[in-house]
């Protein structure tokens, strides 16, 4: 019977020559999938037999992503701020460089909570409206869901002193996300709208957002075809920005004066090549606003910062 190294070895040979930069890694990851162990766990028990079953899950799973199809999508799961999303071809994967902007969200939220009157025994309980927080084009929920779960691990109480309306276009998504909410139990104080970018009609009777995320499409329309063949994979509508790759920013960035109160802030994830055109463009739209660029982790330039002036 084949151990769990020479698995790991010929499909790492298989995948390398199918041309996957990260050939090793999928094949720990999937065989950890297909023998339902994590990779750790792997690693640690090398000469451990593999069953029939679990080889022609492997097999199988290794045939996938050798035809260029995400490990994520065949997993059925992305780990993102630390949990465990689901994810299928009904929206994009998530990625590491977004959780950035969850960051930015979680200090953006204390700090403004931290900022008003408490009640008695103060803390993040703080008294007053709950901020209100959008996610523009949820996709997998993992930005809204990573966030509610970072506030409630501070002791922020959803819908009490925060809530989020996230919402999406794609009525396929939406239900992944609320999948995600509901896995992560973190649907209190969280609304999930189908809608394109912005419903007609705002919750709450049209009351405008404290804070405004979006990871929106940014990919210029012609460096699609050159993404990995990975992203293939994915929704084109969750990618495809427009020419410049800044088509859906600026739609978002023209509704700011209605849907963010006058100290509102809006987080937009834009590409490491964004970091002068996202400011421009955005500028464009809402002259005299103020713009800033936050990096990632890597030091790229990863998400706009947008006020009122
Ligand atoms: N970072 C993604 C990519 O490079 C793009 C995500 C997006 O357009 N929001 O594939």
């Amino acid at each position: 019977m084949a151990t769990i190294q020479d698995c790991i070895a010929d499909a790492t040979q298989r995948l390398r020559a199918a041309g996957s930069e990260t050939a090793r890694l999928d094949a720990e990851l999937l065989l950890g999938w297909a023998v339902n162990v994590d990779r750790t766990a792997l690693i640690a028990h090398r000469d451990a037999p593999v069953g029939a079953d679990a080889q022609a899950r492997f097999e199988a799973a290794v045939t996938r992503r050798a035809a260029g199809e995400p490990v994520a999508y065949i997993r059925g799961i992305k780990e993102f701020f630390g949990l465990a999303f689901a994810v299928d071809a009904r929206a994009l994967i998530p990625r590491p460089e977004t959780e950035a902007l969850v960051d930015l969200a979680v200090g953006e939220v204390m700090s403004r909570l931290a900022a008003r009157p408490g009640e008695a025994g103060g803390g993040p309980g703080a008294g007053g409206d709950p901020i209100r927080i959008a996610d523009i084009g949820t996709g997998s929920g993992a930005i809204a869901v990573a966030l509610a779960v970072a506030l409630r691990n501070r002791r922020v109480v959803m819908g009490r002193n925060v809530t989020i309306a996230a919402t999406e276009v794609s009525p396929e998504a939406l239900d992944l996300a609320r999948e995600n909410a509901v896995g992560h139990a973190a649907a209190d104080g969280m609304r999930f709208i189908e809608a394109d970018l912005f419903p007609p009609v705002l919750p709450d009777n049209g009351a405008p957002f404290d804070i405004l995320l979006a990871n929106l499409p940014y990919v210029q329309s012609d460096a699609i075809a050159g993404l990995p063949i990975a992203t293939s994979f994915e929704p084109r509508l969750a990618l495809d920005g427009g020419p410049d790759g800044l088509d859906v920013i600026r739609a978002v960035a023209e509704r700011l004066p209605d849907v963010l109160t006058d100290d509102g802030v809006a987080l937009f994830e834009i590409g490491a090549d964004q970091g002068a055109s996202g400011p421009a463009a955005v500028g464009a739209v809402l002259p005299g606003w103020r713009t800033s660029v936050e990096p990632d982790l890597a030091r790229l330039p990863r998400v706009l910062r947008v006020e009122r002036p």
